[in-house]
């Protein structure tokens, strides 16, 4: 039996905070969740919202609340074969209570294992169609040999509400990238507490740095049933979000992966894209499809925004994906910051990725006479001043700062520097393009 601490031992490392986080049992609904995101309100302040059991949301109903506090079969000897005190996994997810004696035959008919990783126990959920189970290894299960066994799951399946949280860190613009991650995986680590922990820092990241041009969005909420809910409250407020990042599976060490927007050409599928090739020729870019996590109601034709998704692996995309071995083994700290890295390049690509107009666009304007070029003529010219030339040339109010970046092979980092050089020199001047969810 593991036994686990959900108290930090100090130092705020991310995984400090996946540690804290593993052990506790969590589910679309429930008081895991809440102690999840109370938590990670040490990192960010949390707005915390709770929608009542019942509430429609577009097509879905929340559903009723899931709390459990034990369940186990024994033998008819009393002996516990499987408990979910040694590991929550144990029960499937959502379980409605039971308390019976049954025979091998029908606990058959509830029971998940993984042959071809006989010492993995499965992840298994029934959210929406009432049911109990148990998932063990395929080993445990090979050892059921008594004709009758007892099952007890004691859990609440009933009226409450669905949680989620939201934090705002508010910027020049009420433009809005919003982040969401989904925190409804119990002690899974890869698949979900690596997004949880990549978040938790992102706040606190953006909140100690000066205000940035756009608001930060960032929601945490259950998979699926979170997002459409966050959606069909947010339905009037959509237009303000500009870009957006799903964001999870960002701990294990496979390369990045950026999968698109439902459109594929919106600007954060140009900035991610960029940022990705720029990082290693190992990360993948991966067009919409709608299969996968949040990205999906995002990217649903009557909400279409321009949202993204970045993980590492992708779904079902490594062996230990929804079982026991995605485990506190295949996470590391230096591949969270390294994902907290990129995160945070593709925003900072986004806050730089603006369009400018050349305010002196008949011939080159005399850059020598406004100390912008060099003195003498004849030698090669510096990257600052191909930088110039590319801007000047190129900024129509139309070309954005990353289309130049492409074009030039001039980082985008180091247009942006020189744009606003020019900006001070009174050649470019800056067009303000009106993002919005509407194409
Ligand atoms: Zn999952």
């Amino acid at each position: 039996m593991t036994e686990f601490s959900t108290h930090s031992d100090g130092e705020q490392t991310l995984m400090n905070l996946v540690r804290q986080l593993y052990p506790i049992c969590r589910s679309i609904t429930g008081n895991g969740v809440r102690e999840t995101l109370k938590i990670a309100a040490d990192w960010l302040p949390l707005e915390i919202h709770e929608v009542p059991t019942g509430t429609k949301v577009f097509d879905w109903y929340v559903p009723n609340e899931w709390n459990i506090r034990s369940a186990y079969i024994e033998d008819m000897a009393g002996n516990r074969i499987i408990d979910f005190k040694d590991h929550n996994l144990h029960v499937l997810n959502y379980s409605c209570p039971i308390d019976a004696t049954v025979d091998r035959a029908e606990l058959e008919n509830h029971l998940y294992s993984i042959p071809e990783h006989p010492d993995w126990i499965p992840y298994r959920t029934s959210y929406y169609t009432e049911n109990w189970g148990f998932c063990l290894t395929q080993r445990q299960r090979d050892e059921l040999a008594d004709s009758r066994y007892r099952v007890k799951i004691d859990s609440d399946l009933e009226p409450g509400s669905l949680t989620y949280a939201e934090c705002l860190v508010p910027g020049e613009s009420d433009h809005e990238i919003l982040v969401y991650t989904h925190i409804c995986h119990p002690s899974l680590c890869n698949d979900n507490l690596s997004g949880v922990a990549v978040v938790a820092a992102l706040g606190k990241a953006l909140l100690a740095q000066p205000r940035r041009r756009y608001s930060y969005r960032l929601v945490l909420g259950p998979g699926a049933i979170g997002s459409i809910t966050w959606l069909s409250r947010n339905q009037s407020n959509l237009n303000r979000i500009a870009h957006g990042l799903v964001l999870g599976l960002l701990g294990d060490d496979a390369p990045h992966t950026y999968k698109a927007s439902r459109s594929g050409t919106r600007e954060i599928d140009m900035v991610a894209s960029y940022v990705l090739k720029q990082r290693s020729s190992a990360n993948r870019i991966l067009s919409f499809s709608p299969y996968g996590y949040d990205e999906r109601q995002f990217g649903s034709p009557g909400i279409n925004l321009p949202v993204g998704r970045l993980t590492r692996s992708v779904n079902e995309g490594y062996a230990q994906y929804h079982s026991s071995a995605d485990n506190l083994d295949i996470v590391s700290e230096d591949r969270l910051q390294e994902s907290l890295g990129v995160v945070m390049e593709i925003l900072d690509s986004l806050e730089e990725n603006r369009y400018y107009r050349n305010l002196e666009p008949y011939c080159e304007p005399q850059l020598g006479r406004r100390r912008l070029y060099r003195d003498t003529g004849g030698t090669r010219i510096a990257d600052r001043e191909e930088a110039i030339l590319w801007l000047l040339n190129q900024a129509d109010g139309q070309t954005s700062l990353l289309q130049i970046a492409e074009k030039s092979s001039i980082g985008l980092h180091s247009l942006a520097a020189v744009a606003s050089e020019l900006v001070d020199s009174g050649l470019l001047a800056e067009n303000i393009i009106d993002h919005g969810a509407e194409e």
